[in-house]
């Protein structure tokens, strides 16, 4: 079938499904559907899902990016919010190739606190502990616009540890801050706190036209591979918060000196943080994930373990 033909099938699917279950899209779920096989190929092929790996999905939806994971992954845990689509992608699940490997949770994403909700973060502990040596976690997700930024902190601070890769399909202006260098006006919080443990590409562009319903904007297919070696990626999930934390405080006054972001961040972790004067007169944005972590890791006489960070006794 060539791409051209997939997608016809795909969207005579989707009304298929849509006309079957009396199903309208929520408008507050982010419910913008992916129509294009070629484009749930390319989301997976961006960081290689293979057979042993965890692929962890947010929002499967009708199941069309699920479909694609399925049949690669070794395992696939999808997280959806709304019951109804929750109904149809089961039905979906039973004739898909590999469905049986995909574990679907129904529920939000998100617990209380900024943290993933208890039972998400039970169910990819325990599989990721049972996962064959060798395999990797991945998130791989079409994600709700208006859930991506507090997912992703979320599951910066979630205690299985950090996925090994991304590809998440997000909104192309979250997408070019994510990955935007330090020291331009695009690189905020975000940029920062992903920066410190991933290197962060944008693969491609995407046009709203391959949507239903359209979305108002363009996206854009993102993806994170956890960098060897950096503080981040061997902290606790205590830590990983508290940094979090850190970087919120440095960014929370754009405009404002370093300075006045560690101030702020003293009193948010009650910890000092100190660094010579040349650095305080500049701006958190300047600086780039590595120093921020470096200023992180300076702010208090270390532990013990002193590469798990500063503040925790
Ligand atoms: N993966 C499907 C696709 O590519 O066609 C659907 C993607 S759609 C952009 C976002 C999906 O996330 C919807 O299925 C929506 O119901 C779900 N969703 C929205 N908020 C959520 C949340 N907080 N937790 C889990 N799922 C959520």
């Amino acid at each position: 079938m060539t791409d051209a033909d997939a997608g016809r099938a795909a969207f005579a699917r989707y009304r298929e499904l849509m006309a079957a279950h009396g199903f309208r899209p929520s408008r507050r779920f982010g419910q913008n559907f992916l129509l294009e096989p070629a484009l749930h190929r390319a989301i997976a092929d961006a960081v290689e899902v293979g057979p042993s790996d965890l692929v962890v999905e947010v929002g499967p939806g009708l199941g069309f990016l699920t479909r694609e994971l399925a049949r690669r992954a070794g395992q696939v845990i999808a997280v959806e919010i709304d019951p109804r689509l929750a109904r149809i992608l089961s039905g979906e699940l039973r004739e898909m190739p590999g469905g049986d490997r995909v574990r679907l949770l129904v529920r939000d994403v998100l617990g209380k606190g900024g943290v993933l909700a208890p039972e998400v973060e039970e169910a990819v502990a325990s599989a990721r502990a049972a996962m064959p040596s060798g395999g990797r976690l991945l998130v791989v997700a079409n994600l709700p616009y208006a859930v991506t930024g507090p997912f992703l902190a979320a599951l910066v601070q979630a205690g299985f540890g950090p996925p090994d890769a991304m590809s998440l399909l997000v909104q192309w202006e979250f997408a070019e801050r994510v990955a935007a260098p330090s020291g331009g006006e695009a690189h905020g919080g975000p940029s920062a706190l992903l920066q410190a443990g991933y290197r962060v590409d944008v693969v491609r562009r995407v046009g709203r036209e391959v949507f239903r319903p359209r979305p108002q904007v363009d996206s854009a297919i993102v993806r994170l591979r956890a960098r060897d070696g950096v503080p981040f990626q061997a902290w606790s999930a205590e830590t990983r918060s508290r940094f979090a934390r850190f970087v919120r405080a440095l960014f929370a006054a754009r405009r404002k000196t370093l300075r006045h972001g560690l101030e702020r961040a003293e009193k948010e972790l009650g910890v000092p943080f100190r660094v010579g004067e040349e650095l305080a007169r500049q701006r958190a944005e300047q600086l780039g994930a590595d120093a921020i972590v470096e200023v992180f890791l300076g702010g208090v006489a270390p532990g013990p373990d002193a590469a798990d960070g500063p503040g925790l006794a």
